[in-house]
């Protein structure tokens, strides 16, 4: 994208073409004008116009340009934080209100892809969340009952069967998680784009949004070309926001986070692998994860940016470990390499923010967003239709809150990574 194969790697390679867009220019006139082009923005304009809601959507680089074309492809289910924790953070009511929001959120993603026909490598094999020794196993142990508890179709694996569905016997245990799944995650953006600008949207790239001033009781975006007047602005913008809402970049720290894709692995490998295809991550701080795509290329991934000695660094890393983890891998190449910034927050919660009145967005999905930007844009959609009100939200409303030492924080995630994978024969 934008002429760099490091920013999206496979999933540029592979995923079918963004329907046609141009740069925004002129005066338009809208409800509801949304700012970014990812699962986020795309899922508020489909909803919204579906609703018969006009939409303008205004995008400051490509569709899917920012953490929506970049990921993984895990389609999890709930947060990192434990379940049984939200509740003691948020408050009861909306500490239950978010699990049983982003706990079924993977069947609205799989739903929207089914009912759309969007042509994304959707898997809905579940998830295997591998534990790496004793203390993995521990905290995986607590998540199944506090799941299994509220009725989640999870299960705790021992050794054998993990060894079993993953193809290794490098972990303790894992967690199947039969509500997650995978997707290919460029596709999937691009495949909403499709259906709000089907259902009405109107879409505009490389229209980054520069300024927003009140006019009345609207207000009034502006683009290097033009301005448009809506009554209500979705900020969409999350970890890759550009100005002018830099509050919502500030309250984040980036995590850099790389992958490589292997090319096709044979038949025999592809068996021995995640034979049944769920997407794969383990409990270390420096987290690994790995998954196939349709064609059968493994996509290897941790904590790191690929630039500078950090491309060194981490690609023979990933070479060591998947020899580690997959012996019988061998010296197999890469076809793709990729990375992007991943937007955490204090207490690896998301937020909802109203920055100013009628101007709205969720942010801060903590690497777990492509389920959770998917139903947070459908609420966003219900709340600007007056079906609910902002006290029926899942989370209470926050003002955003800079991180301290931010640039500090980023440079020594970057650095660590290297150090860690440097020094690293582990997996
Ligand atoms: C490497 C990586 C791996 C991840 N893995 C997973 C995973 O496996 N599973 C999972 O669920 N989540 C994962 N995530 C997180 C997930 O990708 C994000 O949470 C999600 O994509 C956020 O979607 P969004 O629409 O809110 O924001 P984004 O997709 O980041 O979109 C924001 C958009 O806003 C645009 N923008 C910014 N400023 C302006 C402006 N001023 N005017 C106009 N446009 C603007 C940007 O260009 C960008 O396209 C991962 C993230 C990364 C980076």
């Amino acid at each position: 994208m934008l002429n760099d194969p490091r920013s999206h790697g496979l999933w540029e390679m592979t995923a079918p073409p963004a329907p046609e867009t141009v740069a925004f220019s002129g005066r338009a006139e809208a409800d509801v004008v949304i700012v970014g082009g990812g699962y986020t923005g795309f899922s508020t304009a489909l909803h919204l116009a579906e609703r018969g809601t006009r939409v303008v959507l205004l995008e400051g680089a490509e569709i899917g340009y920012g953490g929506s074309g970049r990921n993984v492809g895990l389609v999890n289910a709930g947060m990192w934080v434990m379940p049984d924790e939200l509740p003691g953070v948020l408050g009861d009511l909306y500490g239950s209100r978010l699990l049983e929001l982003l706990g079924n959120a993977p069947r609205a993603v799989f739903d929207l892809v089914e009912k759309h026909a969007i042509d994304c490598e959707i898997n809905p094999a579940g998830t295997l969340h591998c534990a790496v020794g004793q203390s993995g196993l521990d905290e995986l142990k607590q998540r199944a009952e506090q799941w299994v508890r509220r009725g989640a179709p999870v299960r705790l694996l021992d050794a054998a069967e993990t060894a079993a569905k993953v193809g290794t016997e490098a972990y303790a245990g894992s967690l199947l998680d039969l509500r997650a799944g995978t997707i290919q995650p460029l596709a999937y953006a691009r495949g909403l784009a499709r259906a709000a600008i089907a259902a009405g949207a109107a879409v505009f790239t490389a229209s980054p949004v520069t300024g927003a001033e009140r006019t009345g009781k609207r207000w009034t975006v502006k683009t290097a070309r033009g301005s448009v007047t809506a009554d209500w602005v979705v900020v969409a913008t999350n970890a890759y926001t550009v100005a002018p809402w830099n509050e919502v970049r500030a309250e984040l720290v980036h995590l850099p986070y790389f992958n490589f894709a292997t090319v096709p692995l044979s038949p025999e490998m592809q068996a021995k692998i995640l034979p049944e295809r769920q997407g794969a991550w383990d409990t270390k701080d420096v987290l690994s994860s790995f998954r196939f795509d349709k064609r059968g290329r493994l996509v290897f991934g941790s904590v790191g940016a690929l630039r500078g000695t950090g491309t060194g660094i981490h690609k023979a890393w990933a070479r060591r470990a998947l020899k580690k983890l997959f012996p019988a891998i061998g010296d197999v190449a890469f076809e793709a390499e990729w990375y992007g910034k991943i937007g955490m927050t204090t207490d690896n919660l998301p937020r909802f923010h109203r920055l100013a009145e009628n101007v709205i967005g969720f942010s801060g999905y903590n690497g777990r967003g492509i389920a959770p930007g998917t139903v947070f844009g459908r609420t966003l959609a219900a709340l600007i239709s007056g079906e609910i009100a902002e006290m029926d939200l899942p989370l209470p409303v926050s003002a955003p809150e800079a991180q301290s030492f931010r640039s500090m924080r980023e440079g020594y995630y970057e650095l660590g990574a290297q150090v860690a994978h440097f020094a690293g024969a582990r997996f």
